[in-house]
Parts: C-alpha cells; structure tokens; sequence
C-alpha cells in the first residue's frame, strides 16, 4: 500500500514494502554456477534487490551488502551504506582478502547443517576408501582373485580432525560412529572429551596429535594464524603412512611440503579437495599423482536456497538495526 507524506513523496506504509524501498544494490565478486544459483534465489526471494558483477574501479555508492567468494583485486572506495560482508559458504577468508572493505563491517557466513553432513560425507568417504582398500579390491576383481584379509583394527588407525567447527564437529563425529579412534585440534582449551570424540587444544598440543594421526583431516578455517600452519617440518612429524585428507583450503597447507612427502613415501596418499591454482591446471603434478585422490573442490556444498534465505534474513536483520546471526569476523 502506498500513500504520500507531507513532501508529497512516495511513502511506503506496509513493513514488506518499507523493506523493498529500502533495498539498493548487492556487491557480488566470484562466478561459478553455484553462486548463480544463490542469486537467482535471493532474486526470487527480493526481486527488488540490484546486483552489481562488474565492479570496475567505480561501484555505486548505494551498495548494501558485498558477497564475496574470491577477493576482487580492485581497493573500494568509500561505501557510506555498506552494511555487512556476506560469504555463500562457511568460510570467510574469501572476504577477509578482500582489499577497501571498511575496517570493522560485519562478516557474515553460512552455517548450514547440510553442509557439514556432506563434508562428514565426503572424508568418511575418502578415509573408508583407503581403510578397506577399495583401490586393491577393484584390481582383484579384475584379477579375478578371491582373497579374504583378515580386516586390521579400527583402534590400530587413529584420526587427528584439526579444526572443531561446524564441518570438523560433524565429520569428527560421524568417523567415531564408525568405530575410530577420533582426536580434534582447537584453538582453545575446552573438555578433553566431547561423547566419543578427544579433543586436545592449541599449539602444544598439536605435535602430539600429528605423531598420532593415521589419517589426519584438515578442516581449519583459513586466517594469518592457519596460514601454511602443515609446512614440511609438521608433516614429517605424521606417521609414516599417514593418509591426508584437505578439504578447508589448501593454503593451509604447504603444497610443495605435501607433494614432497607423498613422492619420499613419508605420506601413504591423500585426497585433496581445494588447491593453491582453482581450477587445478592442466599441467599440474596433482592430476597423476597414483596415491593423491584429487577432487574439484565439491566436498561439501550449502544448499543454494538455504544460502539465500540467509542473506535476505541478514539484509532485513541488518536493515533493522538488529544483532546479525553468523557473524564470523570483521573486515580489516
Ligand atoms: P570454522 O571456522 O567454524 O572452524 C572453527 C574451528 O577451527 C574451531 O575448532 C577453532 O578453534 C579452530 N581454529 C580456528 N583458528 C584456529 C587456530 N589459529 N588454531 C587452531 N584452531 C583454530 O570452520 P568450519 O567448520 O565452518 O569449516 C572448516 C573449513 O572448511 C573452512 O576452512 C571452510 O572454509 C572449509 N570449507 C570447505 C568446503 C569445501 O567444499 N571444500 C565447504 C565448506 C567449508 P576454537 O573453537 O578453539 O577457536
């Protein structure tokens, strides 16, 4: 319903409406047909919404919100309404990359429980493929070979998961479901027990769960503090054998350290699901590495449509003055 105040300008008078008045434009860095989705999701959602792809050297100035996978090179200028950063995923660091947002504008991410099943999903995945031998059972099948092993212990492959957040909780969980061995790393101390899965806190801690790791699974979030925290001297202190699993960002590894340790055979194998290069160049080492399973980052997707749900639930949150959910940080 509209009506006119005393300038005679249009007064928008239900809540709904007072919002869609309200809404300007949406900064959006990164393309990919995930995130295409998303838009397309908030645009069903608030088809008032303007999106900006190309922000050039000069964005509007009217600009509400910024979604961000990849950092834009470009510095912003000044951007008086900006309200909120807002990442279609559970990390953040492609925000905090991002050079000109104001210091101190709210990060905002997405925290969807799906999400953290699927990664649980895809590491029990890639940990089960190697604890029973997948790979060795497939080349009897051709072989024609019908040989019964005797399964070793589950006690006898401890699992390290650095990281205890949404993703690391669910897949910790999920391994000791299935009877192994579970330690977590977090930054902070905490109980040394959470039900069936240990948890051990900060750096002192950390050597003693690497020495410990059969497989040890990264799912830490990417800051100045993680950056490159698994270099060539934290790998080598990982049992001989052991089998990683990277599924939060590669930066948090030191790729050329890694690479090392499979050729030596220090490492037993991996699975990696994020690289330094994204798309993984043709010419990459990765690709034919026999013990490394290589996938194209897809280990654990939000659903579009919860994704968009939360961003228009933080705009409206954001727009009304009130404490945003999800907050993860804050630029600069
Ligand atoms: P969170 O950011 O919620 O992780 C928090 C955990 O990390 C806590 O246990 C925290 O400890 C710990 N932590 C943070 N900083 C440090 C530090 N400096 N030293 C030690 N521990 C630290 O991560 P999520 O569970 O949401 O996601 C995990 C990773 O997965 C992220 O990197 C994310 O980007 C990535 N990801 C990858 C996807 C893919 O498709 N490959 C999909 C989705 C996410 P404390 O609680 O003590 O602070």
């Amino acid at each position: 319903m509209e009506s006119a105040d005393v300038t005679g300008a249009p007064l928008f008078v239900s809540s709904d409406a007072v919002y869609r008045a309200r809404v300007t434009a949406i900064l959006v860095a990164g393309a990919n047909p995930f995130f295409d989705r998303v838009l397309s999701a908030i645009a069903e959602r608030e088809p008032g919404i303007v999106f900006h792809r190309d922000i050039g050297s000069a964005p509007p100035a009217d600009l509400e919100a910024f979604i961000c996978i990849r950092a834009p090179e470009a510095a912003l200028p000044p951007l008086p309404r900006l309200r909120f950063g807002f990442s279609p995923g559970a990390g953040i660091d492609g925000l905090l990359a991002c050079k000109g947002l104001p210091r101190g504008l709210p990060l905002v991410r997405v925290v969807d429980p799906q999400q953290a099943r699927r990664m649980a999903q895809y590491v029990a995945t890639m940990v089960l493929a190697q604890w029973r031998a997948l790979d060795a059972l497939r080349e009897r099948q051709r072989a024609r070979q019908w040989i019964r092993d005797l399964p070793a212990d589950e006690s006898s492959a401890p699992v390290g998961v650095l990281g205890y957040g949404p993703l690391g909780r669910a897949t910790a969980k999920a391994l000791a479901a299935l009877g192994f061995c579970v330690t977590a790393w977090t930054r902070s101390p905490r109980a040394a027990l959470d039900g069936d899965v240990a948890i051990a806190s900060g750096v002192d801690a950390l050597a003693g769960v690497l020495a410990t790791s059969r497989f040890l699974v990264v799912l830490l979030p990417l800051t100045d503090d993680t950056r490159r925290l698994l270099g060539a001297s934290r790998i080598a202190q990982l049992p001989r054998g052991a089998y990683v699993i990277n599924a939060s960002r590669a930066a948090l590894i030191d790729e050329g350290a890694l690479l090392d340790a499979l050729r030596a055979g220090h490492l037993g194998g991996a699975a990696l699901d994020v690289f330094a290069t994204e798309p993984l160049p043709a010419d990459s080492a990765w690709w034919t590495m026999r013990n490394v399973t290589v996938t194209p980052h897809i280990s654990a997707f939000p659903r579009p449509e919860f994704v968009a749900q939360a961003f228009v639930d933080t705009l409206r949150r954001a727009q009304a003055g009130e404490p945003l959910d999800n907050l993860a940080g804050f630029a600069g």
